[in-house]
């Protein structure tokens, strides 16, 4: 909901529109009353968007990325016909030796695309210069050693999140991102992939990253518990106010925030929330 209000602050500043985004690939994790309850969260909180999904209904009817799954499959058999995946069939137990970060184990092992349990991942090999379009300007910055290699086809056969993201982005025609500093890395990844496969549009999107409420100094909050925390209030019969009011306190803001819209102004104002981040080396 932080997140929320930042991104329709932003949107409003910049003039631009929003697109709520629910990512449903996997469909397990996107149970309708999981979706009914960000839609019932963002209506008592007022707090507006102008596309994207209204209902769990219409999620699934006109916006479900199982839509898109053609065009995923499209950009994987182009990466893969311009040699830059490779199959891999690597447990996750095994990876977890070289703690967590991929070696490239399978990179030269030809093994068969749709052998069993093979997972295709990205030939990184090639270090690219990315630039980063950021709040504070282009950053120049590489992929980290924790991204090398990612997957972008699932066991499964399905898109993995950072190519189904990038493709997404790209279809909808997304210029600005506003997300949590913990996908910073994520991003990165999905900048090499879209540079990689010459896809400019995505390479030109602005990103801001925003520390995470557990990092405010008052209080340790993570991501579920804030979800959690709207839900509980609002169910308990508290108006949007005391919702707003309680997302300030977490970050020590003492202003009175009765809406959105003043919550967003004084997030932007008090609040290091775009932390100038430059890409260390490793
Ligand atoms: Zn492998």
């Amino acid at each position: 909901m932080f997140s929320f209000v930042l991104t329709a602050t932003l949107a409003r500043r910049c003039g631009a529109t929003i697109l709520l985004r629910i990512d449903d690939m996997d469909q397990q994790r996107v149970r309708p009353e999981y979706v009914q309850d960000i839609f019932d969260t963002l209506h008592f909180l007022e707090i507006p968007w102008e596309e994207g999904p209204r209902t769990p209904e219409e999620l699934k009817r006109e916006w479900s990325q199982l839509h898109r799954e053609a065009l995923y499959q499209q950009a994987l058999e182009a990466l893969k016909a311009g040699d830059k995946l490779f199959a891999c069939d690597c447990s996750r137990s095994g990876l977890q030796h070289s703690g967590g970060a991929y070696d490239g184990h399978c990179l030269h092992r030809q093994l068969l695309w749709d052998g069993p349990d093979v997972c295709w991942r990205l030939n990184t090999t090639t270090p690219l210069m990315l630039d980063m379009r950021a709040a504070n300007g282009v950053l120049p910055v590489t992929l980290p050693a924790e991204q090398r290699y990612f997957v972008v086809r699932k066991k499964d056969g399905h898109a993995a999140y950072q190519l189904a993201s990038v493709i997404d982005d790209d279809y909808f025609g997304i210029d600005l991102v506003v997300r949590g500093e913990d996908l910073w890395d994520s991003t990165l990844a999905q900048l090499y992939l879209a540079q990689l496969a010459g896809m400019d549009r995505f390479c030109d999107t602005t990103f801001y990253h925003h520390t995470l409420l557990m990092e405010a100094p008052e209080k340790k909050l993570s991501k579920s518990d804030g979800a959690t925390a709207v839900r509980y209030l609002r169910k308990e019969g508290k108006a949007k106010a005391d919702v707003f009011a309680a997302i300030a306190g977490m970050l020590g803001i003492r202003e009175q925030a009765p809406d959105w819209e003043t919550l967003g102004a004084l997030l932007l104002d008090h609040y290091p929330v775009f932390r100038q981040r430059v890409q260390t080396q490793h």
